[in-house]
């Protein structure tokens, strides 16, 4: 049951105004709307369910924490994970689970253990090793990169194999049209124009060749430039619903990137597997000033927006609202946008996101975060925050953080659970970080296990230091 958390969206200042679109029951958290989406397994990923093992031959076995498995199961009290040559083998109450006579016994006692966090979106590009082990040491053992120039694919890869560095998924460039958004941005190689159908399926088939872990559409007019916002070209319906199947016969998830509901609706035609972003109004068919003047900064800025909620709910498609960093880039955007103007638009995103919930939809953790000063890398708490505010309970946001956002990275049957077969990439914390007080958005990882084996969280381990990196183009 759903419902927002009063005493976090208090914090924000948060007022959840209820869809009044009729539910219907047909809509739930269940998995089994879109059991489909649970084989994505990308063919040419670096950790496929038949690659050898990555963890060496010591085996590890955690006793006495509770676990949270990131499947939404209820937590396991008193539990044992055994860990061998990269992968859980084995996970159960005590005394049920044998452990090999040669492991190494961690006691967890008054712990949890979680499936390592996964950013499934995120800019990642620049000081790579360095970013990889601050997030890895901070529990986060996987990210997903939205969109990068092919050459970064190999490197990106390579960077997150590095025993001290979180794994890197990534699309690779981002489909769009021809001079359309993202190629606005540095040197234009993170976005691949493309005209027709069959383009857009050549398009895929040639990140499939690059090593892409899935698809990613840009459908974006604007460009980001508040001042001047300009009409960019968008990918019509015919090239978006050819990438989507295109994507889906390789067995990869196809996400787009959307925020007006016009493309929302091209997008769910076209079968995407998630939306990226929060649904608000962006220019150029929004003009944040006269939104503000005349008080009208709230769902009603939004055409039919309960119908498409429930749409998006009845198509099994996953959000990654990513509203931490919307809100910065407003704010970066119109610096002189008066305050309680933002706070209406966090209002309005939240709320957003909480009907959206309340429909049934299912969310998926990404933070967009792209290395801008002053937003240092690391778990995204700020993001886990937002998604407590919008009434997700916190065994929800784990589920969100791992099983979701694996499966968005083509990572489905590799990583975001803990149950024998699958990577051994996991964290412990202290204390139970469900409780409704326990304030899962700043727990802290005390134990990081990444292919098996034990992260050093004290010593500098990364195979460089971090800069503090200044990006040329921030909004992404
Ligand atoms: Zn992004």
């Amino acid at each position: 049951m759903r419902r927002a958390n009063a005493a976090r969206y208090r914090v924000l200042g948060v007022c959840i105004r209820r869809c009044r679109y009729p539910i219907d029951g047909r809509a739930s958290m269940s998995h089994t709307a879109d059991a489909s989406a649970d084989d994505f397994v990308n063919p040419v990923s670096p950790i496929g369910p038949d690659s050898p093992p990555a963890g060496g031959p010591g085996a590890l076995a955690l006793v006495g924490c509770t676990v949270v498995d990131g499947a939404g199961s209820p937590p396991l009290r008193q539990g044992v994970i055994v860990v061998e040559a990269g992968r859980i083998t084995a996970l159960g109450p005590a005394g049920s689970v044998r452990i090999p006579d040669a492991a190494r016994i961690l006691r967890c006692d008054g712990q949890t253990a979680l499936p390592g966090l996964i950013d499934s979106h995120t800019h990642i590009d620049r000081d790579v090793p360095a970013v990889l082990g601050v997030l890895l040491k901070d529990g986060v053992t996987s990210v997903g990169n939205t969109g990068c120039g092919p050459d970064m694919v190999p490197q990106l890869h390579r960077a997150g194999a590095h025993p001290a560095a979180a794994r890197v998924f990534t699309s690779g460039p981002a489909l769009t049209a021809p001079g359309g958004y993202p190629g606005t941005r540095g040197d234009g190689t993170v976005a691949r124009g493309v005209t027709s159908a069959t383009e857009a399926e050549a398009a895929v088939d040639e990140l499939v060749a690059l090593g892409a872990d899935f698809i990613k559409l840009a459908q974006e007019p604007f460009d980001f430039n508040f001042r001047s916002p300009g009409h960019l070209p968008v990918l019509g319906p015919g090239p978006v619903a050819a990438a989507a199947r295109r994507a889906k016969a390789h067995g990869l998830p196809v996400r787009s990137h959307v925020h007006n509901v016009t493309q929302l609706d091209i997008a769910l035609d076209a079968g995407v597997t998630s939306v990226e972003h929060m649904l608000f109004p962006l220019p150029p068919e929004a003009d944040y000033h006269e939104l503000y003047r005349d008080g009208a900064l709230g769902t009603a800025a939004l055409p039919d927006l309960c119908r498409r909620l429930h749409r998006m709910v009845e198509s099994g498609v996953y959000l990654v609202p990513t509203i931490g960093n919307e809100l910065i880039n407003i704010r970066d955007g119109l610096p002189d946008f008066p305050e309680d103007g933002l706070r209406a638009i966090e209002e309005l995103m939240v709320t957003v996101l909480s009907q959206y919930l309340e429909a049934g939809g299912r969310v998926a953790l990404g933070s967009d975060w792209v290395g801008r000063p002053g937003v240092p890398a690391g778990m995204p708490r700020q993001e886990l925050r937002y998604l407590l505010a919008a009434g997700m309970t916190p065994l929800q946001v784990v589920e969100a953080s791992t099983r979701n956002a694996a499966l968005l990275c083509g990572q489905g049957r590799t990583l975001g659970v803990l149950e024998p077969g699958r990577c051994a990439d996991l964290i412990v914390v202290d204390g139970d970080p469900l409780r409704p007080d326990a304030a899962l958005d700043g727990i802290r990882a005390r134990t990081v296990v990444k292919d098996g084996q034990l992260v050093s969280l004290t010593d500098a381990g990364s195979p460089a230091p971090l800069r503090h990196p200044v990006p040329a183009d921030p909004p992404r």
